[in-house]
């Protein structure tokens, strides 16, 4: 089992000891072993940061070198267990990566799909020959896997997923269109959700299927993005793509992906938490510290309440994000339920703080908040679209309004509604 230590040169490294696995008490007091994971993720990501990030996305690269280096020392891969050449530390582990990397100014979105989404679903639900084709890549670093659940016409109702597996002798033909799928130039193969067609051609309840990106029919267009991250977003278009028998390539078998896919979905939300709270903490030291230094009335303008408190009041809710996502990671590694709410809840907040801390960091610089010099515009839209993806601030508050607080639901399922 890997762990993080400190190795004699005083270098924090992943190295073979004998620690448990995943935790499943919310410690409020960061163990050792955080504090070393931690440290060793945002001192390999030093070495990169914005200027490494804006050289590759200029270029239309994916942030491989990133990537590698994280990767080839077991981090991108600490969730997934031990015996799949994991670190077997769960989620918790996995967001404590991925709020690192986002506090250096870093931004790996694959991290959020490979390892938490599809990952999960294989440790949790995938056969044994699924698990080592697959799995064990994943665990390395050295498999990346996409997630394909959007489709235009769709929207958040997935109840209306249009994408379809038809049945044909030993195998499944898919047939259909996703869209705002991210990384998938980076990725080997995207897990798609599609919906089983019917003898009578209706659809049935959804499948999880693992479809290469070179597959033929399988085709990709780029969507041009505000978001200035360097992993792409694509909409993707399935024509007659064959797939083999589903023992093969179907997660959960047929019709098997409904109760599947929220042992992905559910980290998906941690993970989007953990990368807000990242960029929060970057852009609340980035405002403290021009607040601290930045005088125009003889003194530094931190010194006005009217800049310094919407600055404390966005640390408030930072750390109250930050909290939740850690229960949300302990619950899901605990497998109790209860994980998903907290998930929901982790995602909500942690949205809205990294939002307010961006936000309150540019308001603070005044005319600079807008110059690319001082690193923080270009934090704007990788926050904002927290509020939206990979779900929305609006679906978290129906799942609240109705899971939690019992109240009518608001909307209708089927396509009629
Ligand atoms: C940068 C980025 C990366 C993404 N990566 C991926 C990916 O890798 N894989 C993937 O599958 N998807 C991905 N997505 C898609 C993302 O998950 C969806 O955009 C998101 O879930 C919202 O769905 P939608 O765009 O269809 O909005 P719609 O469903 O069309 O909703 C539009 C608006 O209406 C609101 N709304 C809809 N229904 C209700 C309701 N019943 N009550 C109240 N409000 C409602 C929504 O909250 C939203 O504000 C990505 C999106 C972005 C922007």
């Amino acid at each position: 089992m890997i762990a993080a230590r400190r190795g004699t040169s005083g270098a924090v490294c992943l190295a073979t000891v004998s620690i448990t696995t995943a935790t499943t008490a919310l410690s409020l007091v960061p163990s050792q072993e955080e504090t070393l994971l931690r440290e060793a993720v945002a001192g390999i990501c030093s070495g990169f940061g914005r200027e490494y990030m804006q050289r590759v996305r200029d270029a239309g690269e994916p942030p491989r070198e990133l990537w590698e280096a994280l990767a080839s020392r077991g981090y991108l891969g600490v969730n997934i267990p031990a015996e799949y050449d994991g670190g077997g530390l769960g989620m918790a582990a996995l967001s404590w990566v991925g709020e690192e990397i986002s506090a250096a100014g870093c931004a790996l979105l694959l991290i959020v799909v490979s390892p938490a989404i599809v990952g999960n679903i294989l440790a949790r639900h995938g056969t044994s020959a699924q698990k080592e084709r697959w799995l064990r890549g994943i665990g390395r670093g050295t498999t990346k896997i996409a997630f394909a659940i959007t489709e235009a016409d769709a929207g958040s109702n997935s109840h209306n997923l249009a994408t379809s597996l038809r049945r044909d002798g030993s195998r499944f033909l898919l047939n259909g269109q996703k869209t705002y799928i991210s990384g998938v130039e980076d990725a080997d193969a995207v897990l798609v959700v599609a919906r089983t067609r019917l003898a009578e051609g209706a659809l049935g309840l959804p499948s999880l299927a693992i479809v290469d990106v070179d597959a033929p029919g399988f085709t990709r267009q780029e969507i041009p993005m505000a978001v200035r991250g360097a992993d792409k977003q694509w909409t993707l278009f399935f024509d007659d793509v064959e797939l083999e028998e589903e023992e093969e390539r179907l997660i959960g078998g047929e019709n098997g992906g409904l109760g599947v896919v929220f042992d992905g979905l559910n980290p998906e939300r941690i993970m989007g938490a953990s990368i807000c709270t990242g960029i929060g903490r970057l852009a609340l030291e980035r405002g403290a510290a021009y607040a601290r230094e930045r005088r125009v009335w003889g003194q530094p303008i931190g010194a006005h309440q009217g800049v310094a408190h919407p600055l404390a009041e966005a640390k408030i809710e930072l750390e109250l994000a930050r909290l939740m996502t850690q229960k949300a990671a302990v619950l899901y590694d605990a497998g109790v339920p209860g994980a998903g709410e907290a998930a929901n809840m982790a995602k909500y907040a942690a949205a809205e703080a990294g939002i307010n801390c961006v936000d309150r960091a540019i308001q603070a610089h005044g005319g600079n908040g807008f110059a690319l010099e001082y690193g923080l515009s270009d934090l704007w839209w990788g926050v904002r679209v927290a509020r939206t993806a990979p779900v929305s601030r609006e679906m978290v508050l129906n799942y609240m309004a109705e899971h939690s607080l019992g109240l009518p639901k608001s909307y209708c399922r089927d396509r009629a509604g």
